[in-house]
């Protein structure tokens, strides 16, 4: 049976502490490939403007390329909000019946995930594994990919915000982006 990760994020953007785990994941847990899967942002949750779908998606398909054991889908994007993840669990068994699925938490969300929308049913459809932030070990039945990276989106952000070098923490590519389109410029 193939098996693979399920990884949703809002990419804000996309930088090496994604890339690594997801790697990591792949070898940690055996996964065939990992499936990126943005998220549609609702403004109303944001204090700041959320960057458009089409820049977040334009950037994780430049950090992918070239690595065939990752992929993407925006079926997050083009359903009308709210998504959920066991939605888009639905649409993915229903496309690979066959196909184990392993949806990659970062340990930040952790806490909450019982309260994930139909998260019993959800449960019941794929295996959890939790992407390692701190180095600290925090109590959950899941396994964990081991990796402490302390690399945020928010940082990212923040860094260009204030005139700060982002290289080495985002794929030189999701750089150029980022300046040529003259992303998170706003404090
Ligand atoms: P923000 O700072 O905007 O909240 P983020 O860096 O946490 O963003 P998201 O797009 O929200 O990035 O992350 C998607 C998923 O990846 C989440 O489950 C998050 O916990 C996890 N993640 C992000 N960065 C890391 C990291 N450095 N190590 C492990 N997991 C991470």
């Amino acid at each position: 049976m193939r098996n693979i990760g399920i990884f949703g994020g809002t990419f804000d953007p996309i930088h090496y502490g994604h890339l690594i785990l997801a790697r990591d994941a792949i070898e940690q847990l055996g996964l065939d490939s990992v499936i990126f899967i943005p998220a549609a942002i609702s403004p109303h949750k944001l204090d700041r403007e959320p960057t458009g779908p089409e820049i977040r998606l334009e950037m994780l398909r430049a950090a992918i390329e070239g690595e065939p054991r990752f992929c993407l889908d925006v079926m997050e994007l083009e359903r009308p909000m709210p998504s959920y993840t066991v939605q888009t669990i639905e649409a993915l068994r229903a496309r690979e019946p066959e196909t184990g699925f392993v949806c990659l938490v970062g340990e930040d969300n952790v806490a909450r995930l019982s309260t994930w929308h139909r998260f019993d049913e959800l449960s019941k459809m794929v295996q959890f594994a939790i992407l390692d932030r701190t180095g600290l070990t925090t109590a959950h039945p899941y396994p964990v990919v081991r990796r402490h990276l302390d690399i945020s989106a928010t940082e990212i952000r923040n860094r260009v915000a204030s005139g700060q070098s982002i290289r080495y923490l985002v794929p030189p590519v999701v750089e150029k982006i980022i300046h040529e389109r003259q992303l998170y410029r706003e404090p």
